[in-house]
């Protein structure tokens, strides 16, 4: 079996664990009890339908990436890991990571084109852990594909990559977990659902607040930080809010200019008369009817 293979099984393995415990948590200790059945199963969908449309787009994604890389010089930053550099190297890269996903995150917010593909992320009215996939299918190509700022910065060993990929799958895939953690004064150490739902909240007193991916100390650096109270966990989505069905959120960015597809649920096409179906068929294949 080749190294390819195992790190994938085991990459895989975990996300089933995780999935698993994640479902766990989120039933012993939920924030909300009574998210509505239908609001979970469409997260399911928009998020998987745009997990498959970047997944399909990724070799053009990696191949324009590359070549921006190349062009710039990339690798501008070469991260030492011979003895104890290992750590500074990997403490460091997390650092300047974080604060690049903080900047982003804001710019994301304020640029109009840019909120156009980030307000998916944020239609999501019930919090899950799958929210936490819940992107754009075109943000993450358009970033990936154009905006390769961190490949071009730095020169990473695998090992660092690997380290930070999965220290960042906590924010990523525990922020938006339905599950109540009391973490008191420890709130602002690092992402957790408390913190980031504020950042989702409906409520016009949170609006601009909570950007962080892993360190809420950007947010407060920077005054976008807000301290929930202990019992403070409000609603979630966009004001107004909005049903997504899987083609408005395959056309997320352009939906207003398709007004046909508010709303839209896609059904299979029913077939009411089929002794009408049959006459047709016999007709046409030149076959006697009986
Ligand atoms: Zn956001
Ligand atoms: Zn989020």
């Amino acid at each position: 079996m080749s190294d390819d293979m195992r790190i994938a099984i085991v990459v895989i393995c975990g996300m089933a664990v995780m999935f698993l415990v994640s479902r766990h948590v989120e039933r012993r200790w939920p924030i909300d009890p009574n998210l509505p059945r239908s609001e979970v199963i469409d997260d399911w969908k928009a998020t998987g339908t745009n997990l498959l449309l970047s997944w399909l787009a990724g070799p053009l994604t990696a191949a324009c990436s590359a070549a921006i890389v190349t062009a710039a010089g990339g690798g501008l930053i070469h991260l030492r890991t011979d003895g104890w550099w290992y750590g500074v190297s990997a403490v460091g890269f997390i650092l300047v990571a974080d604060f690049y996903r903080y900047a982003t995150h804001r710019l994301y917010h304020v640029i109009p084109c840019l909120w156009a593909l980030h307000s998916f992320h944020h239609s999501a009215e019930a919090l899950t852990f799958v929210t936490g996939a819940r992107h754009h299918w075109l943000e993450k190509v358009l970033e990936g594909a154009f905006f390769p700022i961190i490949p071009i910065l730095f020169s990473i060993p695998p090992e660092i990559l690997i380290i930070s990929g999965a220290i960042y799958f906590l924010p990523d895939g525990c922020a938006h977990l339905n599950v109540r953690f009391r973490l008191g004064r420890f709130v602002t150490w690092l992402n957790n659902p408390q913190f980031h739902r504020i950042h989702h909240s409906t409520q016009p007193e949170h609006l601009n607040k909570n950007f962080a991916s892993l360190l809420p100390l950007w947010d407060i650096l920077f005054g976008t930080a807000w301290v929930p109270r202990a019992d403070e966990y409000p609603p979630t989505g966009l004001v107004p809010g909005e049903k997504v069905g899987i083609m408005t959120s395959i056309v997320w960015p352009f939906r207003r200019y398709l007004p046909q597809l508010q709303g839209y649920v896609p059904v299979w096409p029913r077939v009411e008369n089929w002794e009408g179906m049959r006459k047709i068929y016999m007709r046409l294949s030149g076959s006697h009817d009986s």
